[in-house]
């Protein structure tokens, strides 16, 4: 059974304007390990002007979020094509801080799961504990929970990506220890291979939550552990290709 390719993306939020295209394009120019994928999810806006800047480098342009249509009167929303037309290949989807801020479900994240399939993106999808849930022993019934019911059957035939963040470690400084991420990442393994057989075994299931330069070497040792979901570290260059050289190519 061959080991996913590792992902490293970085998700820029609602941080990016055209003076931040520089280190987009510093990105472009780094050095990884053969074997690793890179990607980043600027703001929508942002999209085409970074994959542009991106064209010839081997780093993957993803979305933030997405509509499940495909167009119509969704006034401020985006749909998966017209990522896809803008020049992104992936899409990060259901977020802590949309699942939060948004009221997205587990529903309406596998909704959207549907239409990134359908505009030909890999979605990223996010699941984790809050810091309450943790520390109510939970942690492993909420993302065994969330994955199952954030995942459509469809996935199958896809590719697809799952990344563990809990939320309490999002921008806060804060991560799980090693045998606490592994656990969780164990059990999301066990989930994906039970739902989806060989291909629940070759899904990279990333962490996010905290990631830095000095961290990411121990963090993306961990077994089962295929990469990382990094938040404030993706937006200087030199921090995010530092994360980056951390990976091992599968
Ligand atoms: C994120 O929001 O996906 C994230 C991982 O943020 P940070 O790396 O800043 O904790």
């Amino acid at each position: 059974m061959n080991a996913p390719a590792p992902l490293i993306a970085g998700n820029w939020k609602m941080h990016g304007t055209d003076a931040s295209l520089a280190e987009a394009r510093a990105v472009g120019e780094g050095a990884w390990p053969d074997g690793v994928r890179v990607a980043l999810c600027p703001p929508a806006t942002l999209i085409e002007r970074m994959a542009r800047a991106l064209a010839g480098s081997k780093v993957l342009v993803g979305g933030q979020d997405c509509h499940p249509e495909p167009q119509g009167a969704h006034t401020g929303d985006v749909s998966a094509e017209m990522l896809a037309e803008a020049g992104a290949q992936l899409v990060i989807l259901g977020h802590s801080e949309r699942r939060a801020a948004h009221g997205e479900t587990d529903a309406t994240v596998a909704a959207k799961v549907e239409a990134a399939l359908r505009a030909g993106l890999e979605p990223i999808v996010c699941v984790g504990e809050t810091l309450a849930e943790r520390e109510g022993g939970q942690a492993l019934d909420v993302v065994t929970r969330q994955v199952r019911l954030s995942l459509p059957d469809s996935v199958s035939t896809h590719p697809f990506t799952v990344a563990y963040e809990p939320v309490w470690a999002i921008g806060t400084g804060l991560t799980p220890s090693l045998a606490d991420i592994e656990a969780v990442h164990r059990a999301l393994r066990t989930a994906l291979v039970d739902r989806f057989g060989e291909t629940g075994a070759r899904v990279a299931i990333l962490y996010g939550g905290s990631v830095k330069p000095a961290n990411a070497r121990e963090i993306l040792a961990v077994p089962e552990v295929g990469g990382a979901l990094v938040g404030g570290a993706s937006l200087k260059a030199a921090d995010f290709l530092g994360i980056v050289a951390g990976a091992s190519g599968a």
